[in-house]
């Protein structure tokens, strides 16, 4: 939110005067002290550090070119060239003509001539120019969601403070709360429907605020946040918000939903640091279908800082080689023997302090922040020089798969990049096998279908990653020409857990065999797991029963098994 310097109540807004020659500083005070309060400045230095000051309550510098210290040109650059000043309108006052333009061109908003016109026209002007731009912040801030009607982010953070500033000694929370498959809603029932139930929750929410003294912000599609008093009791709060609302309304199927709390903030932290942390505790739950309340706590406190820690000794881990690329290898079931039919290159991180920190640390949180691409990048380049050593030495390819990133499904370039890497190393594109996750299909399948046939035109083969768990559709996964699914690990646990019960596999084998694909599946650790899969109709597995992934080195034993 913006609020109206000098403000509602009938405050005078502030004008700050830098000017040198005290008898105008007495004529513009003259003028204009009946409307306005008034600071001043006889220099250029002054003036900045007054307005430093004071920025928060400045509407309008009236800025003198000539002064000593510092000239008015000078002092209107450094207003400029500041994002926490530059808002702020500026008058120059000048004699000179071809300063006035040269300063419009810097950014003042308007001048006014010396000597001064007469006393109406210099509050016309500071009139028109405080209003214009104050009509011109508002437009730029829209203060409501158009869906749901409840207050924007920035508005909300402003109103947040502005809160913090009435209850400065009480306990408040921060609170992020997400519906949880909002995605499949959509899916199933369309845009109305889902828009609707938004337009609902968002009301329901909204009507509880005054039992809790809080205030809530549509967040993005299926999230909200709240910022409140502190509640005694989540659960409570969370069942009166579900309570008989539902998300499917002919089945009466209870809206489900998460909710990740900051409690008790500390309000020496920004704001969105604030609901930063409730949200990190609802990313920690995000997976889990039973939990639905999580509290942000030490352990998260202690996350965040370990992985600030990776995001900036990167570059360095990068340069000295500190990541290591893994081997796993992957067993054809299909004859009498098992026979090893790739590798799948996983990485490590080699800390030289921290000893091996497993990619389940920092693959999820360098796909956020975007560096992951250089990171897959290194590792493709790994496994393609790995490739050839091993071609060279056992005279024999064995085909290494890499992963391939949502994220680098984006870059133009993916295709020649991938290309010059397997060209380099003497090797063809289908030695380099491709793992695209599943999840990466769902969003905006009309481009990755065009990069993926793109690249499998070119010889290289895609194995779809994680199958079972990126919710795309059958109608989806059967537009993308690929080479395999391999069946999420989660599966074959589940499978085999004390129930036995393999129905989740057949249906998967059944899609592979509707799309005409071999299958891959993944965490296999036993061998009464293999027979099973085996009987069920998969072609390859992957997984510890063969053996755990290990440094290039150690992997070579299957090499030489094999022939
Ligand atoms: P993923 O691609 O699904 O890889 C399989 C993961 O399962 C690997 O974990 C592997 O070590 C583990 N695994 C294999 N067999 C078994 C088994 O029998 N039992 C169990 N419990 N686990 C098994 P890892 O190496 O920790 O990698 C985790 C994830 O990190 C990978 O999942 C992949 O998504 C990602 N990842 C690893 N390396 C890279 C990389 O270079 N680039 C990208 N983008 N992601 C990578
Ligand atoms: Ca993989």
């Amino acid at each position: 939110m913006f609020t109206f310097k000098g403000n509602d109540l009938g405050n005078k807004r502030t004008i700050l005067i830098a000017e040198d020659e005290f008898i105008n500083r007495e004529i513009l005070k003259t003028i204009l002290a009946d409307e306005y309060q008034l600071l001043e400045a006889e220099n250029g230095k002054k003036a900045l550090s007054l307005l430093l000051e004071h920025r928060d309550d400045v509407s309008l510098v009236l800025l003198d070119l000539n002064m000593p210290e510092m000239s008015g040109l000078e002092v209107l650059k450094e207003i400029e060239d500041d994002p926490s000043l530059n808002e702020i309108p500026v008058i120059v006052m000048t004699g000179d003509k071809k300063e006035e333009v040269e300063c419009l061109d810097i950014g003042a908003s308007d001048f006014i001539s010396k000597p001064y016109p007469e006393a109406g026209i210099i509050l016309a002007r500071v009139k028109r120019v405080i209003e214009l731009y104050e009509d011109r912040k508002i437009i730029n801030y829209a203060e409501r969601d158009t869906l749901t009607k409840l207050f924007t982010k920035p508005f909300f953070y402003e109103y947040a403070i502005d809160f913090d500033a009435h209850r400065k000694d009480k306990e408040t929370d921060a609170i992020v709360i997400g519906i949880r498959s909002f995605h499949m809603i959509k899916e199933r029932f369309g845009p109305d429907f889902s828009n609707n139930l938004l337009l609902d929750f968002a009301l329901r929410l909204k009507k509880m605020m005054p039992s809790v003294n809080g205030m809530v912000c549509h967040l993005e599609e299926d999230s909200f946040i709240v910022y409140c008093a502190h509640i005694d009791d989540y659960s409570k709060f969370l069942n009166q918000l579900a309570n008989d609302f539902y998300s499917d309304k002919e089945k009466q199927t209870p809206i489900n939903l998460q909710m990740g709390v900051y409690q008790n903030v500390d309000k020496g932290v920004d704001i969105d640091v604030r609901f930063l942390r409730a949200r990190m505790a609802l990313e920690r739950i995000k997976n889990s279908a039973i939990v639905n309340i999580s509290i942000y706590d030490s352990k998260l406190k202690e996350k965040a800082l370990f992985e600030e820690q990776l995001i900036d000794e990167f570059p360095t881990a990068i340069k000295e080689k500190q990541f290591v690329v893994y081997y796993q290898p992957k067993y054809n079931i299909k004859g009498n023997k098992p026979c090893l039919s790739s590798a799948e290159a996983l990485v490590r991180w080699i800390h030289p302090k921290l000893s091996m920190i497993s990619p389940g640390n920092f693959i999820p949180l360098f796909e956020e922040n975007g560096l992951i691409q250089l990171l897959d990048l290194y590792v493709w380049q790994e496994a393609a020089r790995q490739i050839k050593e091993w071609k060279e030495k056992f005279h024999k390819v064995i085909p290494v798969s890499v992963n391939v990133s949502r994220i680098d499904l984006y870059n133009p370039q993916l295709l020649d990049v991938l290309k010059d890497i397997v060209g380099t190393n003497g090797l063809e594109n289908k030695d380099l096998l491709l793992e695209i996750t599943e999840s990466a299909c769902i969003e905006e399948a009309g481009t990755i279908v065009g990069k993926v046939e793109a690249l499998r035109k070119e010889g290289f083969k895609i194995e779809i990653d994680d199958f079972g768990t990126g919710y795309s559709s059958l109608s989806m996964i059967s537009k993308i020409p690929i080479d395999a699914l391999k069946i999420d690990m989660i599966f074959v646990r589940n499978a085999f857990a004390t129930e036995n019960d393999n129905k989740m596999i057949k249906i998967i084998l059944d899609i592979a065999s509707y799309l005409n694909v071999p299958t891959i599946a993944e965490g296999v650790e036993t061998e009464e797991q293999v027979k099973a899969l085996k009987e069920l109709g998969c072609d390859i597995v992957q997984g510890y029963y063969f053996s755990k992934p290990v440094p290039a080195l150690e992997f070579e034993r299957f090499i030489k098994d094999a022939k």
